[in-house]
C-alpha cells in the first residue's frame, strides 16, 4: 500500500507553531515511505476563512520546506460531493431527515440540563415517518448512528481508545442549508483523496469516534489514525504566545533558519533515541509514528536557539549573506551594494560562528558596512581615552607602511608594535577594535582589518585617533 498523508488547515489565521509540527509529521512519514502529502485547505467556515489566511499557510509551509504534491484542495469546492455522500446515507437508511427547530431543541437541551442529565440530540426524528414533517421547515440530515456497543479507535499513539456509543448522538452530516458539517467533510475528503494515515493533534480525538461512525456508515476502510499530544509552553500550561504560540512567519522575522526550526519541531513530540541533532535527511530515513511520545511536549525557546545557532554556524555563507542582506540594509536605511555583499560573504565564517539567529548575525555584521565616522557602543568610546588615541596614531603609520594588508601580516606588525612599547598585544588589539568595529567585541581583530581593506580600516583609525565623535 502506497502511503498518502495529509495536512487540513483551517485558513482562519496564520500557521501557528503546533500545525506546522502536524505538516512536518506528515510530510516525514509520506516522504519515508515514498508516498504522497497532500495539502487540503478546510474553508467551509466561509465567514472566518481568507484568503490571507491560505496565503500565510502555503508561505509558512513553502518557507519551512513542506512541498505538498498536487494542488492543494479547497474543501469549500467540493460541497456537492459532500452533500451528495449525505444523500447516499439518507438512501442506505444510515441517515435520516430531523426537522426540529433550534427553540424546540433548544428546549430540549434546558431540560436535559434540568433534569441532571447529559445534554445530546435525543433522537426524536430517528424513526418517525417523514410524512410527519412540518410544512416549510428545512430539514437537517443526521447520521443513524449506533446505539449499542462501542466505537473501537485503534490509535497509532494513543493505543486502543474505546467510546460507548451510548455516549454519541445523532451527529449532523447536512444542515438546513444543505451545506455539510465539518465531521463530514472531513471523512469524504480523507476517503476521496484516498487518505491512509491521518495524523493530527490530539485535540481532534473526539471528532475521531464520530468520524469512524461515518466511515462505517458508508462501508468505507478506515484509515490509520495517529493522534498527537499538543505542544505545551515551558510550565506545562497551554501553550501561550510568550512561549511560543506564534506563527511561523513570526520564527522566521526572529531569524530562525527553517532547517533549524524543522529540527526543533520534529524534537517536540518525536525522539530517535537521544539524537538531538537530526538533519533532515535522516529524519525522512528514521522517521515512523513508533517515534511519537505520548505525552505533550514543552516548548524550550532556549533549545531552538541553540539547534539555530548549530545550523547558522552550518550553513552557507553566500546564503547567510543574502538573508542579512535586507536586514542591514533596513537597519542602515539604504540599499547594500553589490560589494558590500561580498564583503559579508568573506566575513561570514568569522560572523556565524558567534550568532545565535539572524537578527544576530545582522547586528555583529553592521560594522562592516558601517557609514564613517563610526558610532562607538559605550565601552568602546571609553576604551579610546587621549592614551589609546595616541597610540592608534602610531599605529596607523606602521599600518600605512605594511605592503601586505593580511591579517596575517597585520597581527605581526600589531605584535612588534606592542612588543616594542612594552605594552600587552591586549592594549593594543581592543583600541583598535573599539576603532574599527564600534564595540569591544568583534570577529578576529586582524580578520576584520584585512576584510575592511587598507582603505577603509585606515580610515576608521585615524577618525579614532583624531578623537573623531563617537
Ligand atoms: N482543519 C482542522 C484544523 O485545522 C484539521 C482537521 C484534521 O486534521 O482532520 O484543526
Amino acid at each position: 500500500m502506497s502511503v498518502v498523508t495529509r495536512f487540513a488547515p483551517s485558513p482562519t489565521g496564520f500557521l501557528h507553531i503546533g500545525g506546522a509540527r502536524t505538516a512536518l509529521f506528515n510530510w516525514l512519514f509520506a516522504r519515508h515511505h515514498g508516498g504522497q502529502f497532500l495539502l487540503r485547505i478546510e474553508d467551509t467556515d466561509r465567514a472566518r476563512s481568507t484568503q490571507a489566511a491560505v496565503d500565510a499557510i502555503l508561505d509558512g509551509l513553502s518557507w519551512l520546506g513542506l512541498t505538498w504534491d498536487g494542488d492543494a484542495v479547497s474543501q469549500f469546492g467540493r460541497k456537492e460531493r459532500h452533500a451528495e455522500v449525505a444523500q447516499r446515507m439518507l438512501e442506505a437508511g444510515k441517515a435520516y431527515y430531523c426537522y426540529a427547530s433550534p427553540a424546540e431543541l433548544e428546549e430540549m437541551r434546558a431540560a436535559q440540563k434540568a433534569a441532571g442529565q447529559p445534554v445530546r440530540y435525543d433522537g426524536r426524528w430517528r424513526d418517525r415517518d417523514p410524512s410527519d414533517a412540518p410544512a416549510g421547515v428545512p430539514p437537517v440530515i443526521r447520521l443513524k448512528a449506533p446505539q449499542e456497543g462501542e466505537t473501537l479507535l485503534k490509535d497509532r499513539v494513543q493505543g486502543e481508545v474505546r467510546v460507548q456509543n451510548a455516549q454519541l448522538d445523532d451527529l449532523i452530516l447536512l444542515r438546513a442549508d444543505g451545506t455539510p458539517t465539518y465531521l463530514l467533510a472531513v471523512v469524504v475528503d480523507d476517503h476521496d483523496m484516498g487518505v491512509t494515515h491521518v495524523v493530527r493533534g490530539d485535540d481532534h480525538l473526539t471528532n475521531t469516534f464520530r468520524q469512524i461512525q461515518i466511515y462505517n456508515a458508508m462501508g468505507w476502510d478506515l484509515p490509520e489514525f495517529a493522534h498527537i499530544p499538543l505542544i505545551h509552553g515551558p510550565d506545562g500550561a497551554k501553550l501561550s504566545k510568550r512561549h511560543g504560540a506564534l506563527g511561523v512567519d513570526a520564527y522566521r522575522d526572529m531569524g530562525y533558519l527553517p532547517e533549524a526550526v524543522r529540527n526543533y519541531l520534529l524534537r517536540l513530540g518525536w525522539a530517535h533515541g537521544d539524537d538531538e541533532i537530526i538533519s533532515t535527511e535522516q529524519a525522512i530515513a528514521w522517521f515512523g509514528l513508533e517515534g511519537i511520545g505520548r505525552s505533550p511536549s514543552r516548548f524550550d525557546f532556549a533549545k531552538l536557539e541553540s539547534l539555530n545557532a548549530h545550523y547558522l554556524r552550518q550553513a552557507d555563507d553566500a546564503r547567510l549573506a543574502d538573508l542579512v542582506v535586507p536586514r542591514l540594509a533596513e537597519a542602515v536605511g539604504r540599499p547594500l551594494a553589490a560589494a558590500e555583499r561580498d564583503l559579508l560573504v568573506r566575513a561570514m565564517p568569522g560572523l556565524k560562528a558567534r550568532a545565535r539567529t539572524l537578527v544576530d548575525l545582522a547586528d555583529s555584521a553592521r560594522f562592516y558596512v558601517a557609514t564613517r565616522p563610526m558610532v562607538y557602543d559605550a565601552k568602546a568610546g571609553g576604551l579610546l581615552d587621549a592614551g589609546a588615541r595616541a597610540m592608534l596614531k602610531d599605529l596607523a603609520a606602521v599600518f600605512a607602511a605594511e605592503p601586505e594588508w593580511t591579517a596575517a601580516a597585520l597581527e605581526d606588525r600589531v605584535r612588534g608594535f606592542a612588543e616594542s612599547r612594552g605594552e600587552k598585544l591586549g592594549k593594543v588589539a581592543q583600541p583598535l577594535r573599539a576603532a574599527l568595529s564600534g564595540s569591544t567585541v568583534s570577529p578576529p581583530i586582524f580578520e576584520v582589518a584585512e576584510l575592511l581593506g587598507r582603505e577603509e580600516a585606515l580610515a576608521r583609525i585615524a577618525d579614532a585617533a583624531n578623537g573623531s565623535p563617537g
